[in-house]
């Protein structure tokens, strides 16, 4: 391995801290800093040093990684950050944010004189857990080496789209990524609605398309934690996956075109999440086709 690295993981949700633990793994040394201190604690038996907050977690660090919810908690971290940022060092932004943020982001990178690569990820908790997700980066050649040490630790490729990450190209290709990963979320579970109400066994539907150009491991991954009643703990949540589909609907408003089966898929994401399961997996966008009285409402909402 080259010199390992200063790591500071901004946001240990369920992404962070997957990426966290890989990145500690590669042996790199990561500090890790939570918005609710226990997450951030909870990663010390990995090795991960947890920060009190953002400023003393990025003191020192050759790279920040931010992994936080939307690009509004990307700024105030970062703006919290910001007096303990040494110049050159590089900032990887992997959080899911809207298709112009990026620019706006760079500007604060270089305000600060930090180096921004604009790093979305592709894959779930399960491809962060195996160090196996799909990096999508945008940042200059020069600093390649060091951030594709970090993208190494935590992805199985990384496809790069740009040497300008105020460009935003990393972003603008993951928002299409998701645009796809909602939509067959969402038909996994309009699937199995549809099969129950018009009494079809499932299985019935998985036996005819097995193997054909029809069937996809996806589809059959998001129905089976419907069928299964696994839709707690999450891999990508409601309330997140609803925040994508939101910024999906307003990159291709800003660009002029419609998305109809993205509003949709949107309110039914809206619709379960206002029922109180925006902790539960996307998946549960299939309680959106039932009535609410069909089902029960989660304890803790
Ligand atoms: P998550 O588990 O809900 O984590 C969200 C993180 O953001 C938590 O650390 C949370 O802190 C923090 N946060 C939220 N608002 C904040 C604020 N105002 N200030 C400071 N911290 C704040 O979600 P996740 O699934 O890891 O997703 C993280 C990002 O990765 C999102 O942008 C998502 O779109 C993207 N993504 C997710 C997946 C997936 O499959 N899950 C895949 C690719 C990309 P608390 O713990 O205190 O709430």
């Amino acid at each position: 391995m080259k010199s390992p690295l200063t790591v500071a993981v901004l946001g240990t949700g369920i992404m962070g801290s997957a990426m966290a633990r890989n990145i500690a793994r590669a042996g790199h040394d990561v500090r890790a800093w939570n918005r609710s201190a226990e997450k951030a604690a909870a990663l010390a038996s990995d090795g991960i040093s947890p920060y009190a907050s953002p400023a003393e977690a990025v003191d020192g660090a050759d790279v920040v990684l931010t992994m936080l919810y939307d690009a509004k908690a990307v700024t105030e971290v970062i703006s919290q950050a910001a007096p303990s940022l040494r110049p050159g060092t590089l900032w990887i932004q992997s959080t899911t944010v809207g298709a112009t943020d990026a620019r706006a982001l760079a500007e604060l990178a270089a305000q600060h004189g930090a180096v921004f690569f604009d790093a979305p990820v592709s894959g779930t908790r399960e491809p962060a857990e195996a160090g196996q997700l799909l990096v999508i980066a945008a940042g200059p050649t020069q600093q390649r080496p060091v951030a594709s040490q970090v993208f190494d630790a935590i992805g199985a490729r990384t496809l790069w789209t740009g040497e300008d990450g105020a460009a935003g190209s990393a972003t603008r290709l993951k928002l299409v990524v998701n645009s796809w990963v909602i939509a067959a979320s969402n038909a996994a579970g309009e699937i199995v609605a549809l099969a129950h109400a018009l009494q079809v066994p499932p299985q019935q539907f998985f036996d005819l398309i097995a193997g054909g150009g029809l069937d996809l491991p996806f589809l059959r991954m998001k129905a089976n934690l419907v069928l299964g009643d696994r839709m707690s703990p999450a891999s990508f949540a409601v309330d997140t996956s609803g925040k994508d589909a939101h910024l999906i609907l307003d990159a291709a408003r800003a660009a002029g075109i419609r998305l109809d089966g993205m509003e949709a898929f949107s309110a039914r994401l809206d619709r379960v999440d206002s029922r109180g399961f925006s902790k539960y997996d996307m998946a549960a966008a299939y309680l959106a086709s039932l009535p609410e009285s069909d089902h029960e409402t989660p304890q803790n909402s």
